[in-house]
């Protein structure tokens, strides 16, 4: 194919054939994408996007994988995966704040910036996955979310090139940001500067313990995507699950949590269609019980 050879000639990162993406995900789940190039800088990121929108090559960005089914047949055109991940403190700016590439993963950021007496990043303690998502998808736990912090984001936009954003552009909302609804595959996030506080060591160190202590008593350990549903306004998607009596239910290898009903844990071979499965169960035995459609949190990747 004459684009894909001009594609390979033009990018400079090895691209690999057929590799599955499984071990890429927190859930251990995936079929391979056709082309698979991993970057470690933002400018290889911004390049290799660069060239394959010129050559209109199909690609999605994988981070941390932590909030992405992909589906057994796996992902056609290339998969990006991000790891650049330099990071660089100003504590003497005001206010504080840290800059860091998409790839770096958000909870080490914010122990990092703890270990400097720089606070505000303490609910990210536990999150997995990479600035990047946490962007798009506006992560956020106990009462703190990245669009409370986000001072600056260097996008690379397909039609207006390199620019830098500001919280108020970017249209964030509950697990949501324009990135994620609107220009998905034209911009991808190269960069983030966010907001720091200073604090004592000790106390910014203590209340991230105590969160991630309060995720290991709630939450099950192994492989999962996390919540798999928004929660509907007024209520829990989690609690909706356990009131419909689904908790414990499995379908192949993967199964609603016992311990928190939203969480859906791939007990060892679970594969896309035993997890697609699941959720359909869950959507259509709460709506028939509660009336309430649930809203997927995660996003389905690749062919389904
Ligand atoms: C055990 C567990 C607990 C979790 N707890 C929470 C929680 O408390 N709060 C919460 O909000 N989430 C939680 N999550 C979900 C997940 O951690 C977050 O959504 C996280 O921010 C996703 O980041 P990621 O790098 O893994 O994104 P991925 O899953 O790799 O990607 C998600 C989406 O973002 C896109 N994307 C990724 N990077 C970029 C980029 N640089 N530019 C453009 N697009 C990009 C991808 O293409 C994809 O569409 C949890 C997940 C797990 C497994």
């Amino acid at each position: 194919m004459p684009t894909l050879d001009a594609f390979l000639s033009r990018v400079t990162v090895p691209v690999e054939r057929d590799v599955p993406l499984a071990r890429y995900t927190a859930a251990r789940i995936g079929g391979p994408a056709d082309l698979f190039a991993a970057v470690h800088s933002v400018d290889e990121l911004a390049a290799v996007v660069q060239a394959a929108w010129e050559y209109a090559l199909p690609f999605h960005i994988l981070g941390g994988g932590s909030n992405v089914l992909i589906s057994d047949a796996g992902v056609r055109g290339l998969v990006i995966l991000n790891r650049a991940r330099a990071v660089r403190f100003d504590a003497e700016a005001t206010p504080p704040q840290v800059w860091a590439e998409s790839g770096a993963n958000l909870g080490a950021v914010a122990r990092q910036a703890a270990a400097l007496g720089l606070g505000g990043l303490e609910w990210a303690a536990g999150i997995p996955g990479t600035l990047g998502g946490a962007v798009v998808g506006n992560a956020g736990a106990h009462g703190g979310e990245i669009a409370d912090h986000l001072l600056l984001a260097e996008i690379l936009h397909r039609e207006g090139g390199r620019q830098t954003m500001r919280a108020a552009e970017l249209g964030f909302a509950y697990r949501s940001s324009r990135l994620k609804r609107d220009l998905a595959g034209q911009a991808v996030v190269l960069a983030t500067s966010l907001r720091l506080e200073r604090r004592p060591v000790e106390a910014i160190r203590a209340r991230m313990d105590e969160l991630v202590a309060y995720r290991r008593r709630t939450q099950p350990p192994g492989a999962s995507m996390g919540s798999m549903f928004k929660n509907p306004p007024g209520d829990y998607a989690g609690r909706l699950i356990e009131a419909a009596g689904l908790k414990g239910t499995r379908i192949g290898d993967a199964e609603i949590s016992l311990l928190h009903g939203n969480f859906f844990v791939n007990r060892g071979q679970a594969t896309a269609a035993d997890v697609r499965a699941l959720i359909d169960l869950a959507q259509r035995t709460v709506a028939e019980r509660f009336g309430v459609q649930l809203e997927l949190e995660i996003e389905l990747l690749g062919e389904w």
